[in-house]
């Protein structure tokens, strides 16, 4: 089978070369990608016998080319060479890109009607519905692989989709689901990067503890499985071993569970319909001594209530929450500012979005594009200085 990664450098992307390396057979591996990590991406490519490589910052090409100047790697650089990279044939794509950065190469992917496993979740954010018929018409095959995701798709059963009640996806809260109001007042960069139970990318490191990633789950599950959003609920379950649930109409609930490890909705998004081996953790159910569920907090993570208002409102306010939510996550990691300004530079573009008519894909792009100047323009330049107080 031929694959290809594209964001092979980051967390996920990691994990999708440890789930390769770990099978039988020998993958025929096409294209790896990485915005800026040459180092890294030669590495991979080099331990996988890759035929190319894309790396999006022209600034390292010279320092790539001399990593692979003993090799027969085929190397893409700039913006133009991610789309070309995507546009090479492959049976199966793992895309791993964060942010709406990964909308083209997800769409070329998609274009080869090829297994798309799909971890970036902004595009399907903010434009589930024109990827979902990209699929359709491609005969591509998304096979989600954020965990929750995952979990839904594992339980999932097409035959039953009108007797399903609830889409329950759980939430493990985050670094500061314990916290008060006023702790998160004065939350740092680093306090937020640690997450309890997962590691992760920066991006969706903060997202989590915002609960955003929670909400941009909501609407990236309303359009994976046809659900409308009052048959999507939200759990917190600290403990992340129950990855989300479905239940049907006699009272069943399927849940999937597992170890907090990315390994495992990759390795099943490898293997479908088969399944393989995990070179990742296994959960040990005699050392859970006890599953833990509760309510969100709505006043302390308005975020998740916010992403049920943007599906009742339509495409416009799900791509006005998830761009301005991109440039507020990079102003909060740059110390521009503080924890709890992400979530009020969000509400306010979304309240203060033009009107939209999205069609196309080029709509989507536009408005996208508008809105982070919107956002951007909500930033205020001088850094934040915030001193803990305990
Ligand atoms: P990451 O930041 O660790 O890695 C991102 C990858 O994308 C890297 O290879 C990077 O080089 C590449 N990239 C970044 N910006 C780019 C750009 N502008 N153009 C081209 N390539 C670019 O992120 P991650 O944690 O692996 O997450 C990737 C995606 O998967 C995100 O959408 C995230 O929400 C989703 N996801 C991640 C996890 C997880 O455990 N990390 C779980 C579920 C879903
Ligand atoms: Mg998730």
């Amino acid at each position: 089978m031929k694959v290809s990664i594209l964001g092979s450098t980051g967390s996920v992307g990691q994990n999708t070369v440890k789930v390769l390396q770990a099978q039988d057979v020998t993958y025929d591996v096409r294209v790896l990608t990485a915005h800026s990590n040459y180092e890294r991406l030669a590495e991979q490519a080099i331990a996988l016998d890759a035929k190319a490589v894309a790396l999006v910052n022209e600034a390292h090409e010279d320092a790539l080319k001399d990593l692979l100047k003993e090799t027969n790697i085929e190397i893409f650089i700039g913006e133009a060479g991610l789309a070309k990279a995507a546009q090479m044939p492959a049976d199966w794509f793992m895309a791993a890109i964060t942010g709406m950065a990964g909308l083209n190469p997800l769409m070329h992917a998609i274009a080869q009607g090829a297994k798309v496993a799909i971890a970036n979740k902004e595009p399907l954010v903010s434009a589930g519905r024109l990827v979902l018929e990209a699929a359709e018409q491609s005969g591509a095959t998304l096979l989600p692989v954020d965990s929750e995701h995952n979990a839904v798709f594992q339980v999932y059963e097409a035959a039953n989709h009108k007797a399903i009640e609830r889409i329950i996806l759980t939430a493990s809260g985050g670094p500061f689901w314990n916290k008060s109001l006023q702790d998160l007042e004065v939350v740092t960069v680093k306090d937020a990067l640690n997450h309890p139970n997962w590691s992760m990318g920066n991006k969706i490191s903060i997202d989590s503890a915002t609960m955003m990633n929670k909400a941009l789950e909501v609407i990236e599950a309303h359009y994976l499985f046809n659900m409308p959003a009052n048959q999507i609920d939200v759990v917190v379950h600290p403990q992340s071993v129950v990855h989300s649930m479905i239940e049907y109409s006699d009272g069943s609930i399927l849940a999937q569970m597992g170890a907090s490890d990315m390994c495992t909705p990759i390795t099943n998004a490898l293997g479908y319909p088969k399944r393989l081996n995990t070179p990742g953790q296994k959960l040990d159910l005699k050392q859970m001594k006890r599953l833990d569920f509760e309510d969100v907090d709505n006043e302390k993570f308005p975020a998740i209530k916010l992403a049920y208002e943007c599906i009742e409102q339509g495409e416009g306010a799900c791509i006005a929450l998830n761009g301005a939510n991109e440039v507020a996550v990079s102003a909060f990691l740059n110390h521009k500012i503080a924890f709890l300004d992400i979530y009020k530079i969000v509400l306010k573009a979304v309240q203060n979005r033009p009107s939209a008519d999205i069609q196309t894909m080029a709509d989507v792009i536009s408005y996208d594009k508008s809105l982070r100047k919107l956002a951007e323009s909500y930033i205020v330049s001088k850094p934040v200085v915030k001193t803990a107080t305990h």
